[in-house]
């Protein structure tokens, strides 16, 4: 292979990360402080419309941390997607709640809200849709069944920061709302998660889960973790955060190009946006019809084109979950899984990668057809 591989993600990190972190270790102060708070109001600033955030050290402890605030555990069940990441369902079941899997819609891999208004019980708590690849779930939809049947809605916007729908950012309709900022997402610290809350009390609530249960220090309220994010991590965060508006540009102009080249192509469905939606393209998700192992094995070794698959295997039946779903059938959640590829989309793709990357997927998806 002659080719450079064009790698399915790539984390950009330059000098001023670098000469952001060097200035919280020369401080002296590492751990959580004064810039964890800075970037806490920044982020709430620039991408939730102001709700309050809090940081913590991971998306999925975001996510546990955001059920627990909310009141989620045992007994209850949670409504959730089972084609996403398993943190979603994992983190459900770590409150000692169950997930209860439903199906997605055929178009933006989203929750149904067909799905999810039939796999409604008395235990029934909360809705907690996942903004997939980026692509803001069906939130109006939702919010109508969430109000009918007075359920607690939350967001799994791990892959969406800064996605819209009807105007307003994602992290703003659900009771809380959780941000990932692993490496591989549209914007890091490194590791970390950032939970938006509709409420001071839930905030309130995952402030104190983050801490030990502590407000006041040594006077602790209830039994908590250690899920603090460090000033490192957060000074990391601040810088990507004023980057993150010229990369989403990016994504969506590299996707813009991806749909030209593959929009006619037979055997492959290209990623559609919902006319009310602003797509952050965290990932760029096409469906192919033919032999997919190998289609994404042909773009790697004979166009030098990385690809991902995400995700090969529905929640629902993971051998960690599967005993929340006996049985169940999810047939457009099991086709999804069988016909995703997610090319690069990531901002530091050139031209030439892009050009390379139509004419891999065109020539490899023809010669199977
Ligand atoms: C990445 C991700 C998470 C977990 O975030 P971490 O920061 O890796 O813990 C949860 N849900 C989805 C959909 C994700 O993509």
């Amino acid at each position: 292979m002659s080719l450079p591989l064009i790698p399915a993600a790539k984390p950009i990190i330059g000098d001023d990360e670098r000469a952001a972190v060097d200035r919280v270790l020369r401080s002296g102060m590492i751990a959580q402080g004064p810039e964890v708070k800075a970037f806490e109001a920044e982020f709430a600033d620039q991408l939730v419309a102001g709700r309050q955030c809090v940081a913590v050290n991971s998306g999925t402890s975001g996510l546990h941390l955001g059920l627990l605030a909310a009141g989620i555990g045992p007994g209850d069940e949670v409504i959730v997607p089972s084609f996403t990441f398993a943190a979603t369902g994992n983190s459900v079941a770590l409150t000692g709640a169950t997930p209860v899997f439903a199906d997605i819609e055929p178009d933006f891999f989203c929750l149904d809200p067909a799905s999810v208004r039939a796999s409604i019980t008395e235990r029934t708590k909360a809705i907690m849709p996942v903004h997939l690849y980026g692509h803001p779930a069906a939130m109006v939809e939702l919010r109508a069944i969430a109000d009918e049947f007075s359920l607690l809605l939350f967001e799994d916007a791990a892959q969406a920061h800064g996605a819209q729908l009807n105007g307003a950012p994602v992290g703003s309709f659900g009771d809380f709302a959780m941000f990932s900022l692993y490496p591989t997402k549209n914007m890091t610290s490194g590791e970390g998660g950032m939970v938006a809350c509709a409420s001071d009390q839930i905030a309130r609530n995952v402030r104190l889960l983050r801490n030990q249960g502590m407000e006041t220090q040594y006077a602790n309220e209830l039994v908590g973790f250690n899920a603090r994010m460090t000033d490192l991590h957060a000074a990391i965060g601040r810088v990507q955060l004023t980057k993150l508006a010229g990369w989403t540009e990016q994504r969506q102009t590299n996707a813009g190009l991806l749909d030209a080249g593959l929009g006619g192509l037979a055997g492959v469905t290209i990623p559609p946006v919902h006319d009310d939606a602003v797509h952050v393209y965290h990932q760029y998700t096409i469906r192919v019809a033919g032999d997919r192992n190998r289609i994404v094995q042909a773009l790697r070794e004979e166009h030098g084109v990385g690809s991902g698959v995400y995700y090969p295997i529905p929640n629902h039946r993971l051998p960690s979950l599967e005993k929340y779903a006996p049985g169940l059938d999810l047939p457009r959640t099991e086709e999804a899984a069988q016909q995703v590829i997610s090319l690069p989309v990531h901002p530091s793709l050139t031209t030439g990668d892009l050009e390379r990357i139509v004419a891999g997927v065109v020539a490899v998806v023809k010669a199977g057809s």
